[in-house]
């Protein structure tokens, strides 16, 4: 409890604190010991525990209405919670669902998420919610690079979703000077960059390519890298730990591409980032969040070690209006080495490798579009876009990939071929290869859905 009570009185020192002394706070705090860590995590418990059996109807009625284990250790004993759960609890106690476990006077923050594969979710905050929310995301934020420095311009939708006036708040909690634009007219935004000076960019990974086409259908003379763009901070979609990816978002713009902003809409909107040193991310949330990792198909608890492969699982430590316990992520990650950074940062580090539900088997082997995305983006004449077009239910015995020219003319001869065997070689699946004129596919501000399942 000493441990617990201490630790998060740092923690509330770094809410409040900007620039210099706040990275500074920070680097402590993550300089703590695991054993500070745990105790602080296990006081936490203690009364998030009670307070979700008490309060949230929801947990309850999955919990059987016994009481959660005391120990945090032992929480793999209580069942797992997924978005299909809360989707139920909305449709069936609008608007918020019976796991709001706050009166709705204390929310202060609603946001909504997409529902771009399913229903839109309502996500609701208290003050202490969008306080602990904010701490976190501006961590992400300032692990990736950004400073009191920065003139960043936020180029994500702030209409109801977390992307906007929440992510707006996290980049400003690094003491940046933090410009709210929101999407669309990318011509505005370009004449905006060049006489405000700002030399950071907060957007999705696609977008760039929306704005380099801007930039060279509408101000003749003008290259991407003369908008003096510094940092670009990523967000939304994956991709980012890609080598080739990051290659040609250097090559093109001159700034350093970090994914600044890794979330789970329904837990905590960022809650890790990349850093300068290390392009795998680093898990900033954990005296909040607690993470496990499980088995996708069985959903039996994996040990937190390197290399272990599987669903991202977390539990709110504390968490007023929506409060989750066990809640599947959908995301399949895998964790990396887990000695600390050359930053300093002691915490879990992780790729995703995939959503559970953008996994296509083929053949026995799950293939993810990031391993796609890797491939086509080695091929300099390919634009680097691609879906996979699947017409047919599973099995597969193919994977079908349609790829995109990044110039006028002609497929060069044997491009198909070759990006199949490169398939083959890296992947370990067989592909059938469809290559389009460039301009195919349509460009994208927000997320792209890269497997398409044309079938019924
Ligand atoms: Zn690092």
């Amino acid at each position: 409890m000493k441990y617990g009570r201490d630790y998060r009185a740092r923690t509330d020192r770094v809410s409040c604190t900007t620039g210099s002394n706040r990275n500074s706070e920070l680097q402590e705090l993550y300089h703590g010991s695991a054993q500070q860590l745990g105790a602080h995590q296990q006081a936490l418990w203690q009364q998030q525990r009670r307070y979700v059996f008490e309060h949230s109807a929801f947990y309850r009625r999955l919990w059987n209405e016994s009481e959660p284990p005391e120990r945090l250790e032992e929480i793999a004993a209580l069942p797992l919670s997924d978005k299909a759960d809360l989707r139920r609890s909305q449709t069936e106690t609008p608007p918020f669902g019976d796991y709001l476990a706050a009166s709705t006077e204390r929310v202060t923050r609603l946001h909504r998420t997409s529902g771009t594969t399913g229903q839109a979710m309502n996500l609701a905050l208290s003050a202490r919610d969008c306080e602990v929310t904010e701490t976190i995301g501006g961590r992400a934020q300032s692990l990736a690079g950004l400073r009191a420095s920065h003139r960043v311009v936020h180029c994500l939708n702030y209409r109801m979703w977390m992307g906007g006036v929440t992510d707006h708040l996290t980049l400003e909690r690094s003491g940046a000077m933090v410009v709210p634009f929101g999407v669309g007219e990318t011509a505005l935004l370009v004449r905006t960059i060049r006489e405000i000076g700002i030399n950071a960019i907060s957007c999705t990974p696609s977008y760039p390519m929306v704005l380099e086409q801007v930039v060279r259908d509408d101000f003749p003379g003008l290259e991407p890298r003369d908008l003096g763009l510094e940092l670009g901070l990523f967000g939304g979609e994956p991709g980012l730990d890609d080598p080739a990816f990051r290659a040609r978002l250097r090559e093109t713009w001159g700034f350093e591409p970090r994914n600044a902003n890794y979330g789970v809409s329904d837990v905590m909107s960022n809650f890790a980032a990349q850093c300068d040193r290390d392009t795998s991310l680093h898990f900033v949330g954990a005296d909040y969040l607690y993470p496990e990792i499980v088995d996708p198909d069985s959903g039996q608890p994996r040990p937190l070690r390197a290399g272990v492969q599987g669903e991202l699982v977390l539990t709110h430590l504390q968490r007023d209006c929506q409060p989750l316990v066990r809640f599947r992520s959908g995301d399949i990650v895998e964790l990396q080495d887990l000695e600390p950074c050359a930053c300093g940062h002691r915490g879990l580090r992780f790729r995703v490798v995939g959503r559970s539900d953008d996994m296509v088997v083929v053949r026995g082997i799950n293939v993810f579009p990031t391993q796609v995305a890797a491939v086509v983006n080695e091929f300099v004449n390919l634009s680097g876009n691609y879906r996979i077009r699947l017409e047919r239910p599973p099995p597969h015995d193919l994977l079908p990939v349609a790829v995109e020219l990044a110039g006028t003319g002609d497929t060069p001869a044997g491009l198909v071929a070759e990006i199949e065997a490169e398939i083959k070689r890296s992947i370990g699946v067989s592909a059938q290869v469809e290559v389009l004129p460039a301009g195919s596919f349509e460009l994208t501000e927000g997320k792209t859905r890269r497997v398409e399942r044309n079938y019924s």
